[in-house]
């Protein structure tokens, strides 16, 4: 668990170790003890750290993403930032009319960056996902993966260092998923970017994260924070994911049956 939490901080401050931090954040969409979706969450992400969090469906992963985001405000508590996150959906939410590198450029084109600029830098971006030789090609035109790492591509336009990503890999096949961790794995390496990951999949939480922090059912709470020592890379298939997996999902399941009794 997080012993001591730091000061909230509001976006821009610079210098500090921690990119996001949740102080007992609780959010209500309803009265009533079915209308509470996340319940006094503590959390505090070090720049830098890939934290994947997990959770049962409606436990209030996705409500915690949009609250850090800035799409939504909570109903208690503080959430602190140390620059603005980019959030991204598990649908790809690609624009059909427009070629991979203009969706790329598109968070750019609303920022104002010059057309010529922001198409090389689009191009770029695609090239660190490999997708450099379909650039002109539609959503329609790509494979699911491929429209993925479009979206990848997009986020890592916005030049954010903080991504929060709603299981961005739930409807991909095996294969696929795995070279996009791999990628996704390089990227946050080589780019120092600080990931806040939801996925209900305990598997894959052990193959990306660094640490591991598991959401109790409705209402969300923090239950347990693993941190993951395993030597990176990691493939989802290891003997010591399975081992570590295992051990995660045994505590998420005791963890929820004992929540449950209160
Ligand atoms: P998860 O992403 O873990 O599946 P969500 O964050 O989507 O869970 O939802 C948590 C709970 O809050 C669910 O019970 C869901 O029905 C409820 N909920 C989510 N968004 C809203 C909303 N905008 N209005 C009312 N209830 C909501
Ligand atoms: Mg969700």
């Amino acid at each position: 668990m997080t012993a001591v939490l730091p000061e909230a901080r509001p976006i821009g401050t610079a210098g500090e170790s921690y990119a996001v931090t949740l102080r007992a954040v609780s959010k209500r969409y309803g009265a009533g003890p079915l209308g509470l979706a996340l319940d006094r969450i503590d959390l505090a992400i070090p720049a830098g750290q890939f934290l994947c969090l997990v959770g049962a469906s409606g436990c209030g992963k996705s409500t915690l993403l949009n609250l850090v985001s800035g799409l939504d405000t909570p109903s208690a508590g503080e959430i602190g930032v140390t620059s603005r996150p980019t959030l991204m959906f598990q649908e790809h939410a690609l624009l059909p009319w427009l070629s991979a590198v203009d969706n790329v450029a598109l968070p750019m084109r609303l920022a104002g960056l010059p057309k010529p600029e922001r198409q090389e830098k689009a191009a770029e971006y695609l090239r660190s996902v490999h997708l450099g030789d379909v650039l002109h090609k539609r959503p329609h035109e790509l494979s699911g993966g491929m429209r993925q790492r479009v979206a990848i591509a997009r986020t890592l336009a916005t030049e954010s260092k903080v991504l929060l990503m709603d299981e961005p890999f739930g409807a991909l096949d095996a294969m696929t998923r795995d070279l996009l961790h791999d990628e996704l794995e390089s990227l946050w390496q080589a780019r120092g970017l600080t990931i806040l990951f939801v996925t209900h999949n305990v598997r894959e939480a052990v193959r990306l994260g660094d640490r591991v922090v598991l959401l109790s059912s409705r209402p969300g709470r923090v239950v347990a924070d693993f941190p993951v020592g395993l030597p990176r890379p990691r493939s989802f298939s290891d003997p010591d994911v399975t081992a570590a997996s295992g051990e995660i999902t045994a505590a998420l399941r005791k963890e929820v049956a004992r929540h449950a009794q209160h």
